[in-house]
């Protein structure tokens, strides 16, 4: 089979695709913008690999931009969600697995005393900034520089994520006078923090913070300037808002924050906790959760949350990762041989190419984007599938074997060898 024909199936959906999803995709990143040329359109996936319409198999690192924790199709969560298929969709009423999911979760995380369900991300922390508006009376947050909370107007000032990558500092269709309430820091800069405090303390309803960050690169938790942004919060009575949309439960069964000690008012969720299906959540105290209604006045509502397909996935989910809770430490091993090895080859072969990662996710930073697009298509072709962008993360899964990670090496490790030779010709 000649180069042509080996991709065609690919190419052909992806016109097709084209012809009616704005350039082919559902979200930005998809697109392969930043590594140039075709995406790899993908069909299915069973544990740690996915595979294309072409038929070919790759090991996954962007697992669904860090949903699926146990990898694809795990027997356990697919049976979960075959059960509840049969009993009905969704009933726009309280479903015992709603109880169930927020039960975990508050004995996981003794802050989330009570959680409301929605549909992703972005509505977790939407809702979160209402919900804190709402309970303070004010209307000012504080985001940090690159951080991404979601697409909500009022967080996509100078955010991370598919903006980073696509450069875009502010979307277009968002009013200024939609972000004059966003006031923006940068992470770690203490001085700065307590500058914007004196300045405007007695108005800031809450300060959003990624603990790790997953969407500029990974960064790596400051765990001194978190505790000083606990104490700042505290003393101006503004919230903390955790955006643990990536780091709930990846690291841990339960919230990153609280394990190094740090307690915020509001906790929002996602990615992890549905099981690969569509959820967000956020939660915190009875005394602010009752704020929303139909207990208090901020309102927010949804005809899918709390979906019982979604609920179930997220159940079994989580009861595995209970059962499993070595295996975070297995996948930081993992994660963390898989690294040290390409970053050793990368200094001994002079490639400028920095990894930072934080226990099971990483990611990649080349002197230039150019290199980044070479590497990442050099991956693709030995069997290896990252996140298409230097700005989103990777991450380990449970599915992932010793023998993933050691096919993994030799493959970024050939990768890098030929990627040598081109720079050099
Ligand atoms: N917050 C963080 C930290 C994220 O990484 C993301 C998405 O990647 C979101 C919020 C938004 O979540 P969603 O894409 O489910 O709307």
């Amino acid at each position: 089979m000649n180069k042509k024909e080996y991709y065609s199936e690919n190419s052909q959906l992806f016109k097709e695709a084209k012809q009616f999803l704005v350039g082919g995709v559902n979200s930005p990143v998809r697109s392969f913008s930043y590594v140039g040329g075709e995406p790899v359109l993908l069909k299915q996936g069973h544990g740690s690999k996915i595979y294309d319409y072409e038929g070919r198999e790759f090991i996954d690192y962007c697992s669904s931009f860090g949903a699926m924790i146990l990898g694809q199709a795990r027997p356990e969560v697919v049976e979960a969600v075959r059960n509840q298929l049969t009993k009905g969709f969704g009933f726009g009423a309280t479903h015992q697995s709603e109880v169930e999911l927020a039960r975990t979760i508050n004995a996981a995380i003794p802050a989330i005393e009570k959680i409301r369900f929605v549909n992703s991300g972005t509505e977790s922390l939407m809702s979160a900034v209402r919900l804190a508006r709402g309970y303070t009376q004010r209307d000012k947050i504080v985001k940090f520089k690159n951080s991404y909370h979601g697409h909500a107007d009022y967080l996509l000032a100078e955010a991370g994520s598919g903006l980073a990558t696509g450069q875009i500092p502010l979307s277009k269709g968002v009013p200024l006078e939609f972000i004059k309430h966003t006031l923006i820091v940068d992470y770690g800069d203490t001085e700065a923090l307590n500058s914007i405090f004196k300045q405007y303390g007695k108005s800031i309803a809450a300060v959003l913070v990624e603990p790790v960050g997953g969407n500029y690169g990974v960064t790596l938790p400051d765990i001194e300037f978190l505790k000083a942004l606990r104490l700042i919060t505290e003393k101006h009575d503004s919230l903390l808002v955790a955006d643990e949309v990536i780091t709930g439960f990846r690291f841990n069964f339960g919230s990153f924050l609280q394990t190094v000690g740090i307690n915020a008012d509001l906790i929002c969720l996602g990615k992890i906790i549905g099981g690969g299906l569509p959820i967000g959540a956020y939660g915190g105290s009875s005394k602010i959760m009752n704020c929303l209604a139909p207990q208090g006045e901020v309102y927010q509502a949804s005809t899918f949350s709390g979906n019982p397909i979604v609920m179930q996935a997220g159940i079994a989910t989580l009861r595995i990762l209970n059962q499993e809770a070595k295996n975070y430490e297995i996948i930081n091993q993992f994660a963390k041989q898989f690294c040290d090895s390409i970053s050793k080859y990368a200094v001994a072969n002079g490639i400028d190419l920095k990894i930072s990662r934080y226990r099971s996710m990483f990611s990649f930073k080349f002197s230039d984007r150019a290199l980044f697009s070479l590497f990442y298509r050099s991956a693709l072709e030995q069997g290896v599938y990252f996140a298409p962008s230097e700005y989103e993360a990777n991450f380990l899964s449970f599915a992932h074997s010793s023998a993933d990670i050691a096919k993994s090496i030799i493959s970024v490790k050939k990768t890098l060898s030929c990627f040598v030779k081109k720079e050099v010709s």
